[in-house]
């Protein structure tokens, strides 16, 4: 194995790009995502330290990952997370740097990730209402997200992308207000269908994006469009190009074909799909001693156990683990 044959999985598909869960732990509870009252959460002994996860993203960085998103569980509840944030940016070969969080602590921390190399940022906010907000996540700190997401904006992070998961209970006046926010604060709308992991997932419900696209298309007058960054996501924009509202449809029209990420949970663990169970423990390999060139070829490895696609539709019941816990 050679560092220049890279990470092509065996369906030919490069990757380049790893979701880092530095944390299975949330201040939230979005009912799709985390079950009520969970506990089960991984111990500190068993979290890659810095220095562990600085080791396997250089090995990565050294066969083509170019990209990295700080993701959880919420990102923000680790301890100097700016800190970590610096240390992968300053990896050879990576040049993105993004982080997906909940934002209820952004405002406090947005000016030093900012500073310590974070390019973009993704926020979740499924209503504007507090009401609602309260019974999504568990919580109405719905004022602390907003608070957040204008001291991201006001600091320059750009694009800001919101992410917006539709439930059986998103109304059209909840989702027509989203847009309407997004573009008077020049923010970037993502709505994301919900995926059948766990229970939490599964008994969410799923919207069709398909039928919502059309409907938002005509109500605000959109065209084609296309926004830069590595997702999967299909765009619209305003005809004067000042917004975008892209759909993350992964059960409606699958991306599988074109998948290029894996993720890297707080343990230690690289999932290679987010709908199958293939895995591999980078954990035990680190703490044995593994050395620089082993641990390269147990990256080759592990890439050639990626699936070609997931199965959420054919095996919903499939996918045992939740979405934070896996890192989203
Ligand atoms: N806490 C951070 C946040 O909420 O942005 C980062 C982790 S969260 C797990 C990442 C993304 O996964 C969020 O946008 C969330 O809405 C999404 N998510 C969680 N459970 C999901 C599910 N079952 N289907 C689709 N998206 C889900
Ligand atoms: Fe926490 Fe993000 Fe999951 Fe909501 S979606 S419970 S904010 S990890």
């Amino acid at each position: 194995m050679t560092e220049s044959s890279g990470l092509i999985d065996p369906f030919g598909r490069k990757v380049e790009y790893i979701r880092l869960s530095v944390t299975d732990r949330c201040d939230l509870r979005c009912n799709y995502c985390m079950p009520k009252g969970f506990k089960g959460f991984e111990q500190p002994p068993n979290w890659l330290d810095f220095d562990e996860i600085e080791r396997v993203l250089s090995a990565f960085a050294r066969l083509g990952l170019a990209r990295v998103r700080l993701t959880g569980g919420e990102p923000l509840l680790r301890k100097d997370l700016p800190k970590l944030a610096a240390r992968i940016k300053s990896i050879p070969g990576i040049d993105d740097l993004s982080l997906s969080t909940n934002a209820t602590q952004l405002s406090k921390h947005a000016v030093d990730l900012k500073q310590a190399g974070v390019d973009r940022i993704n926020v979740s906010l499924d209503s504007l209402d507090h009401q609602r907000f309260a019974e999504i996540t568990g919580r109405d700190s719905l004022q602390k997200v907003l608070d957040g997401l204008e001291q991201a904006h006001r600091i320059g992070f750009a694009p800001v992308k919101i992410n917006m998961v539709m439930t059986p209970q998103t109304s059209e006046q909840e989702l027509d207000d989203m847009v309407a926010y997004c573009m008077d604060n020049q923010f970037v709308l993502r709505l994301i269908e919900i995926m059948p992991m766990g229970d939490t997932g599964r008994n969410a419900g799923f919207v069709d994006l398909q039928p919502i696209k059309q409907r938002l298309q005509q109500r605000f007058d959109l065209i084609d469009g296309v926004v830069p960054g590595a997702g999967p996501a299909r765009y619209l924009k305003s005809k004067d190009g000042s917004f975008s509202i892209g759909f993350i449809t992964p059960l409606s029209q699958h991306f599988c074909a074109t998948c290029n990420r894996v993720r890297l949970a707080v343990d230690g663990t690289l999932y290679l799909c987010l709908g199958n169970e293939h895995k591999f423990e980078f954990r035990p390999l680190l703490r044995q001693g593994i050395s620089d060139d082993e641990l390269l070829e147990a990256v080759q490895h592990a890439i050639t156990l990626k699936p070609e696609r997931h199965e959420f539709r054919e095996s919903p019941q499939r996918i045992v683990r939740f979405m934070s816990h896996t890192g989203g």
